[in-house]
């Protein structure tokens, strides 16, 4: 399931990234563009604007979202799409870029972490687009508790 999130959905495309969903969003573009995007690929339109909702023919192709927080999204869209824990794998995409993340060796982020990171953890990950490297800290597990207070246990 690859997704297309509209400006005002930011927040919504980053946890869909974290559960590991392909979700194009850009803070600026035009709708002829996106609706053009939508038609030409398999890609989802997730929107909070009915009237570009309504551009959109197939609406198998289009949802549009109603609250304006994040975790009402996310549940309408995971309810919505029926999406289950198979259909999860969390961190394994870039929150920034969108690119799938590949393994890393220990040996090739010394520099790169801080200190402490790198004496603390053993696994990293890298984003072969932007570069950006990818470790389980703290951080990690502050967004999995946000998620799983929204999900449930679905994980
Ligand atoms: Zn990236």
């Amino acid at each position: 399931m690859k997704f297309f999130a509209d400006r005002m959905l930011g927040k919504l495309a980053k946890y869909l990234r974290i559960l590991g969903f392909d979700v194009e969003y850009f803070a600026d573009i035009e709708e002829s563009k996106i609706i053009d995007m939508i038609n030409k690929s398999d890609r989802i339109l997730l929107t909070k604007d009915i009237a570009l909702f309504t551009r959109v023919e197939n609406k198998d192709k289009a949802y549009l979202l109603k609250s304006d927080s994040w975790r009402s999204q996310l549940k309408s869209v995971v309810k919505r799409f029926n999406i289950s824990s198979k259909d999860i794998r969390c961190f394994s995409r870039c929150i920034v870029c969108n690119t799938k993340l590949e393994p890393t060796s220990k040996e090739s982020v010394r520099g790169k972490v801080p200190e402490y990171t790198y004496s603390t953890h053993e696994n990293f990950y890298i984003c072969p687009k932007c570069g950006r490297i990818y470790w389980k800290g703290t951080h990690v597990e502050h967004m999995e508790e946000k998620i799983t207070e929204v999900l449930g246990n679905m994980r």
